[in-house]
């Protein structure tokens, strides 16, 4: 009697790989007493943070599971913690294609690890090209993947090297026609694409396998962090093939830390700024004569078909700029999109003149105690780039003024001990500001460097400002009450102390008045007045006789 064929998708996998279990090792410590692992009792000499370095980490570490599951919108069960994408990819292909029988389906020109994979594996890859514009041929994708010994079919989109994205409906598509398959959704570069990502279809569409990195949106390339998201049953014949302890512990805390909640508004603006600068880079490269197209891009990087090439490689090498050269196999080259002085650079290696725009003055701080959380990014130069979030309202609102008033895009986001009061609060966050204020002004070459307002209604604020990278504070007025809604009127200097101190300023105000709030909100409105014309750029003299401020 012959056995019973196994359930999907335990009929598509590896029989080997069916028949093992997760290779049992304890991996993440407990409160126990761990005599079960040969670890070492001591903790290595001080390297930060490593009080557990001498435990083995968990295969999937709990909160870092818990934090990818929440960030992409799965449960826990339905993803696969992983170095990288390229690690998911590396464990569909050793669980799912037997050597010498079964092959992968992609798309090329595509990303060439899913080749590299099954070349390891000794799968085979079973191609169906994109057309000349890069169009996928869904009927053809279908009519290769219907032999059963195709076990999975990798779709790149946004692909890479294209830049252009498939429908959600045409995967859907193909999901439904190749249901024992698995149809793998690379979406490295979904978070720079209007088109939405297929994580809301994980687990209802069981064959859906879709791929994320934390390498390009979230800036963590060198940390090695990305998710397999899949159907639960798909993830637990993976879990068989990854090793025990794919995640180092400083990864899982390098990662939770760049994706804290603090930290996320500070990802928007930045994902903002790099579309932003993908319109510049392809604007400005249409007008290089070494360009002959710009395909459209929905990731952040953009294919050229190029002209005049050995001359535009010796320029991009006389200006020390690398991108990646995809001649052999279509005839195009990949660029990156970088920061904005490295696009102008770029733009510049491409014999680009009329650049527009100087790079925007930007600072970033992020600051972490056992007090407060804290994002801060100043975009001096767009004043559109504010979102403000500290947990109290009313602070929230003099942020704005300042802001509003100072001209510049103020992103902060800060999970502080509201339980305790507003002081950590309220002090973290501007000394926070500053610093990234002071970042934003570099060596402040054609600043205005003074400003002064005097702001009036019922209530009269004076507000002088110098900066002069001498930290100082002078606040004089007495406020009629103690509090603003949650805010202690106590506050108001101290966050003007704070903030002269890491901004390296001397910040003057006299304020007088018959109501705290209107006294508050002129003092933060002053400064950002103040700050408007000392940070406004005239000329490029450093504006000091000492020739640095
Ligand atoms: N998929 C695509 C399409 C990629 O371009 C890349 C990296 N260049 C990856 C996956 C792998 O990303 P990771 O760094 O997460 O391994």
């Amino acid at each position: 009697m012959s056995s019973p064929k196994p359930a999907w998708p335990d009929s598509i996998a590896r029989a080997s790989v069916v028949a093992m279990s997760i290779y049992s090792a304890r991996g993440g410590a407990t409160n126990a007493l761990h005599l079960d692992a040969n670890e070492n009792p001591y903790a290595p000499p001080p390297v930060v943070g490593a009080s557990d370095y001498n435990r083995y980490p968990a295969q999937q570490p709990e909160s870092l599971t818990a934090r990818l599951a929440g960030l992409y919108g799965v449960d826990t069960n339905q993803v696969m913690v992983g170095r990288g994408a390229d690690e998911g990819i590396e464990c569909l292909l050793r669980a799912f294609c037997e050597a010498g029988q079964d092959s992968i389906l992609t798309c090329p020109p595509t990303f060439g690890y899913y080749k590299t994979c099954a070349d390891i594996q000794g799968a085979g890859n079973v191609e169906v090209p994109l057309s000349a514009a890069y169009e996928w041929d869904i009927p053809a994708v279908i009519a290769a993947a219907k032999p059963s010994s195709v076990k999975m079919v990798f779709l790149c989109s946004p692909n890479n090297p294209s830049g252009n994205s498939l429908t959600r409906e045409a995967i859907l598509s193909v999901c439904d026609a190749l249901p024992e398959t698995l149809i793998v959704v690379d979406e490295a570069y979904i978070e720079f694409s209007t088109i939405e990502s297929l994580v809301d279809k994980v687990g209802t569409v069981p064959n859906l396998v879709v791929l994320r990195t934390l390498s390009k949106a979230y800036a963590l390339a060198g940390v090695r962090g990305g998710a397999l998201l899949a159907d639960a049953r798909v993830i637990e014949l993976l879990l068989k093939v990854l090793p025990p302890y794919p995640i180092a512990r400083p990864v899982e805390a390098a990662v939770l830390a760049a994706l804290a909640p603090s930290a996320m508004s500070v990802h928007a603006q930045r994902l903002a700024e790099t579309l932003a600068e993908r319109n510049r880079l392809a604007d400005g490269l249409r007008n290089s004569d070494f360009v002959e197209t710009v395909y459209p891009s929905d990731a952040n990087f953009l294919l050229l078909a190029i002209k005049d090439e050995d001359k535009l490689f010796a320029r991009l090498r006389q200006f020390n700029v690398k991108i990646r050269d995809y001649r052999s196999t279509t005839g195009r080259v990949r660029v990156s999109i970088g920061s904005p002085d490295e696009n102008t650079i770029a733009l510049q290696a491409f014999g680009v003149t009329d650049i527009a725009e100087r790079a925007d003055r930007i600072g970033e701080t992020f600051r972490k105690t056992n007090e407060t959380d804290i994002s801060v990014r100043v975009n001096l130069d767009d004043v559109k780039q504010t979102k403000i979030s500290t947990g109290i309202g009313f602070y929230d609102h003099m942020l704005e003024q300042i802001a509003k008033h100072g001209n510049m895009g103020l992103t902060m986001s800060c999970e502080g001990d509201l339980h305790i009061d507003a002081h950590h609060t309220v002090e973290d966050t501007a000394l926070a500001f500053g610093s990234a204020l002071k970042q934003a002004l570099g060596d402040k070459a054609g600043i205005g460097r003074y400003g002064y307002v005097i702001p009036m209604d019922e209530t009269q604020a004076q507000v002088a400002i110098d900066l002069s990278g001498r930290p100082a504070a002078v606040f004089r007025g007495e406020f009629p009450t103690d509090h603003v809604g949650e805010f202690p009127v106590e506050m108001c200097p101290h966050f003007f102390e704070s903030l002269a101190q890491t901004l390296g300023a001397a910040i003057h105000i006299d304020v007088k008045g018959d109501n705290s709030h209107h006294m508050i909100e002129a003092c933060f409105k002053g400064v950002g007045r103040a700050l408007r014309p000392a940070f406004a750029i005239s000329g490029s003299d450093i504006p000091s006789t000492k020739g640095t401020l």
